[in-house]
């Protein structure tokens, strides 16, 4: 399989868990990297914006996309649909971009399918305690979806063997700094080097020594 020179990063957690807080931190030290934004059926809450957070869309809306193969993968999260856009992700990737999905572990699988390169992390929590009080406090969703997600953690929690990389969220600071060195790291890798710059290292390689 030839390497693109783009990354494909993957972030998963138990809903909570801080993966949102942590992406947002990374985008703000102005690293170049672009967020799929998905389509959810699931309603916004009070801070979300339309189009960025994610396309708020109709479950008939939903279907028809399926219907249409709009979908690079898709999956039902608590209750609720979400959809990763195919052209999206096709553009971006052959432009060369960086980009990361902020998907959950059956999406993560299906990606994995079909990009077998993409780089995937999983984000956990300290405790089960301090996640259940992260969502509590965070007072987005209703008492009965935060049931939902706390009693999802641990299904999600099994599947973190299948990811490349873990970080613990305990100080959001030390995470994020973790994050960036996941990605840094996974840039300078030799195949990516060699696809991102072909013509200067194909030059070095064959400087005749005089
Ligand atoms: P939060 O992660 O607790 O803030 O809750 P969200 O409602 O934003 O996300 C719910 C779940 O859906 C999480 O596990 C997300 O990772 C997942 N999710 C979000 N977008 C997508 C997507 O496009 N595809 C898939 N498969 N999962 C997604
Ligand atoms: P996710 O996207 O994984 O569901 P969020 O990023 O929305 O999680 O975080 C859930 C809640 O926990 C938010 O209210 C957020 O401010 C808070 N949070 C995230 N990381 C930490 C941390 N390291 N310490 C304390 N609170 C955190
Ligand atoms: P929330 O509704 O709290 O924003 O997200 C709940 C879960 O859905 C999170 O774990 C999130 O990662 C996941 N999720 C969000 N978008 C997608 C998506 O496009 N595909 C999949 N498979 N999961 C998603």
């Amino acid at each position: 399989m030839t390497t693109t020179p783009g990354n494909l990063f993957i972030i998963s957690a138990p809903s909570g868990a801080g993966k949102t807080s942590l992406v947002k931190a990374l985008l703000q030290t102005g690293i170049d990297l672009s967020l799929s934004v998905s389509y959810t059926t699931r309603p916004a809450r009070a801070e979300e914006v339309d189009g960025q957070d994610y396309h708020f869309i109709s479950r008939e809306d939903f279907e028809q996309r399926q219907k249409q193969d709009d979908f690079l993968e898709s999956a039902q999260v608590y209750g609720n649909f979400y959809g990763t856009s195919k052209k999206w992700i096709n553009d971006a990737i052959t432009s060369g971009r960086d980009i990361l999905l902020e998907i959950d572990s059956q999406g993560a699988q299906q990606v994995r399918r079909i990009f077998a390169q993409a780089v995937t992390i999983f984000v956990l929590p300290p405790s089960l305690d301090a996640l259940e009080m992260r969502l509590r406090r965070r007072a987005q969703d209703s008492l009965e979806a935060i049931g939902r997600r706390l009693a999802a953690a641990r299904e999600e929690i099994n599947h973190v063997r299948e990811y490349d990389y873990v970080i613990i969220n305990e100080k959001l600071d030390d995470a994020s700094q973790e994050l960036r060195c996941i990605i840094q790291a996974e840039r300078l890798r030799t195949a990516k080097q060699l696809a991102r710059h072909h013509s200067l290292i194909t030059q070095l390689v064959n400087i005749s020594v005089p």
